[in-house]
């Protein structure tokens, strides 16, 4: 082994920012599956049918620029919606329920992505006019992924 060197040398780092480009982070990690989340809190923030969410620890996620720009909108209790005041751009979501684990918004990122999406939740307050037309599991509530055998 050589001494200094880290093994994993083409180490993963995604790029996003938000729509004004005054937010630049980037993921340092591989990402998650994407979660398409239809519950009316993300469709209001996004003003779009749903959002789409991919969790990504605290760890990884490393903000470039735009700390002063960041603000966060409690709209149910113990959860943060962090978006950029310039611009209104949805970065993150963060919830005491899930320490150290920020919801980035799959749409910032700049590179091309090889994840695919995970499944389709809270499809109980979907939007009337959106249909779902793919064979993606689906969560009337909050996405919960079968535990895959030890
Ligand atoms: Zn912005
Ligand atoms: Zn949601």
């Amino acid at each position: 082994m050589l001494a200094g060197v880290n093994p994993k040398k083409e180490s993963i780092v995604y790029s996003a920012n938000c729509l004004c480009g005054g937010v630049r982070f980037q993921i340092l990690c591989e990402l998650e599956p994407i979660q398409v989340c239809h519950c009316s809190q993300c469709r209001k923030a996004q003003g779009g049918a749903f959002a789409t969410n991919t969790p990504v620890k605290e760890s990884a996620f490393q903000l470039d620029s735009g700390a002063e720009l960041l603000r966060s909108f409690e709209a149910s209790a113990g959860k943060q919606r962090v978006f950029c005041s310039e611009c209104g751009s949805p970065i993150y979501s963060k919830t005491n329920a899930v320490p150290g684990v920020l919801r980035i918004r799959a749409g910032l990122i700049n590179e091309p992505v090889s994840v695919r999406l995970a499944a389709h939740c809270y499809t109980g307050s979907k939007a009337s006019w959106w249909s779902i037309n793919d064979n993606l599991p689906q969560f009337e509530g909050a996405y919960a992924p079968r535990k895959t055998k030890a």
